[in-house]
């Protein structure tokens, strides 16, 4: 099913993302994550992609197709450009299409800092052309409530996503932020700028400081100052942190879905815990 046609339903779309494992890990990991996650029957899951080529991340595909063969839930692939040549996308495609995988996150991932981009799909938008006139797949794309790190400002990125949404992006869905005001004033700019595509609001509960401080700096999300105090109380206390992230998550989505949002997506972190506790809290709200 692609998944454009499960928005603008009286639903609340909810979607958990899962990461293929790295080499020190057997596929079987994320396996046993997924299958625990499938309980709680999500709308589809996402499977993120590595930074490398098109063989070295056949895990991406190997994952959505379990997801979508073994457990019956839809699967979004996500896929990333700038590393990648015409014939590495078409591979992937291929590769998809024959695991009966119909959706794709077109992301344009980031630039190695020791690696040469390839030059064939500059921007997520291109590749979201690209795999648009192919007609096989469903688009998604990434947005950025708090302003990508390479924007000059917001009114840039706005215009540069309305390119993306052009392109055949159906849906959107955001980078992780804990500032729900800041989604606010994203999404009304958005909706100025013509960008009427629905969105998937990314929330990440925190179970770790070490966690918060690798995404702050990775992706530049503002800490607002509830958040920080809750951190400096448990950030000593493993198991309080949890039950503090998650109820901050929960306390996230209440007030999201309170304000007409569209779907959320879940950063498991690959944490079948963490995912069903967030989904027992909100099930009856969706
Ligand atoms: P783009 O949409 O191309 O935007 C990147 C920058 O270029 C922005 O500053 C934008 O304003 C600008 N821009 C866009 N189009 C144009 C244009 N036509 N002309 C000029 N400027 C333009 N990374 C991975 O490696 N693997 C993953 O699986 C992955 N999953 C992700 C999932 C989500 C939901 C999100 C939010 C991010 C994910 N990322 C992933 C990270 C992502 O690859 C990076 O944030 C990357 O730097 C930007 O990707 P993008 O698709 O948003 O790029």
């Amino acid at each position: 099913m692609k998944l454009a046609e499960l928005y603008g339903k009286e639903r609340v779309v909810f979607s958990v993302e899962v990461f293929p494992p790295n080499k020190n890990f057997s596929i079987d990991t994320v396996y046993n994550a997924v299958n625990e996650i499938a309980e709680i029957r999500p709308d589809y899951f996402s499977v993120t992609y590595g930074a490398g080529g098109n063989t070295a991340n056949r895990s991406t595909c190997e994952i959505a197709s379990h997801i979508k063969n073994k457990c019956g839930i839809e699967a979004m692939a996500h896929l990333t450009c700038i590393n990648s040549t015409k014939s590495d996308v078409d591979f992937v495609l291929s590769d998809l299409k024959a695991n009966g995988i119909e959706n794709i996150l077109a992301l344009r991932g980031d630039v190695k800092p020791d690696e040469e981009p390839k030059n064939d799909f500059p921007h997520a938008s291109d590749l979201a052309a690209y795999i648009s006139s192919k007609g096989d797949f469903d688009i998604a794309g990434a947005c950025y409530p708090e302003v990508h790190i390479d924007a000059k400002n917001q009114k840039e990125d706005i215009l540069n996503l309305k390119k993306k949404v052009d392109s055949g992006v159906s849906h959107l869905v955001t980078q992780l932020f804990f500032n729900n005001d800041a989604f606010y004033d994203f999404r009304e700019k958005a909706g100025i700028a013509g960008i009427e595509v629905p969105i998937s609001a990314g929330i990440m509960p925190i179970t770790s400081k070490k966690q918060i401080e690798r995404m702050v700096s990775m992706c530049g999300a503002s800490l607002p100052p509830k958040f920080v105090k809750m951190i400096q109380r448990y950030e000593n206390n493993r198991e309080a942190l949890i039950d503090a992230g998650i109820a901050y998550a929960v306390d996230q989505i209440i007030d999201l879905i309170s304000n007409g949002i569209d779907g959320i997506h879940l950063y498991s972190m690959n944490n079948p815990y963490v995912a069903k506790r967030v989904y027992e809290a909100i099930r009856k709200l969706l």
